[in-house]
């Protein structure tokens, strides 16, 4: 299966990934942790992404494109792939479709109010060690998991959380109808716990492929 994950940040992307991946047999690529690691390695493209990234700016598509387009043709996604944080422009979507043997199955839009997306941001903690994902008011201390130092990443302070929600609407919102007329979204409401989210995203992935 080949699935696009598109919603807002804080709309859940990351954690809806993991589930799926674990599910069904996808590969999981995510642009945002593929640039991230590239800024902790301290790689060329690293130093490229992380001045758009604080801000709360989209790295440029040409640079997307590229790392996105390498990922996809590695042997790994010849069964399938979970897209999750790529295509966020148009321009990206038209790329991605013409790097493509295989079409897309399905786009899954996860959808979120606005208010629940910003307070979900601001209260998000990354452990540094891990990666993993957890909300402030649920854990005290280090990562559970590893313990980790647990951080509040740069694009999650308030003025990046607003510009980033401002760059979704302008450049990543038309996404949606671009794939509606492609008869391949579907929507998934997002809100409430994260295994009901899980079940409405299965039932919707039951009837594909
Ligand atoms: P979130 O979904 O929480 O906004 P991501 O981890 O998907 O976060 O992405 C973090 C940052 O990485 C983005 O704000 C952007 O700067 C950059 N980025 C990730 N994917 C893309 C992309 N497809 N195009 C441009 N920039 C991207
Ligand atoms: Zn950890």
């Amino acid at each position: 299966m080949r699935i696009v994950l598109l919603g807002a940040p804080g709309a859940g992307k990351g954690t809806q990934a993991e589930l799926i991946v674990s599910e069904y047999e996808v590969t999981h690529i995510s642009t945002g942790d593929i640039l991230r690691k590239a800024v902790k390695d301290g790689t060329e493209l690293g130093r490229t992404a992380e001045a758009y990234m604080t801000k709360g700016e989209l790295v440029p598509d040409e640079v997307v494109i590229g790392i996105a387009a390498e990922r996809i043709g590695l042997p790994d996604c010849v069964n399938g792939f979970l897209l999750d944080g790529f295509p966020r422009t148009v321009a990206q979507a038209e790329a991605l479709d013409k790097a493509l043997t295989n079409k897309l199955d399905v786009v899954l839009s996860l959808d979120v109010d606005e208010n629940e997306v910003i307070r979900r941001l601001g209260s998000r903690r990354v452990c540094q060690g891990c990666g993993r994902i957890y909300v402030a008011e649920d854990v005290t201390g280090d990562c559970p998991a590893c313990g980790g130092k647990l951080i509040i990443r740069a694009d999650d302070q308030p003025e990046a959380i607003k510009r980033r929600l401002q760059v979704y609407r302008d450049q990543t919102e038309p996404l949606v109808s671009y794939y509606r007329n492609a008869g391949i979204l579907k929507t998934v409401q997002a809100v409430g716990d994260i295994e009901d989210v899980f079940e409405r995203v299965k039932t919707v992935l039951k009837d594909v492929s």
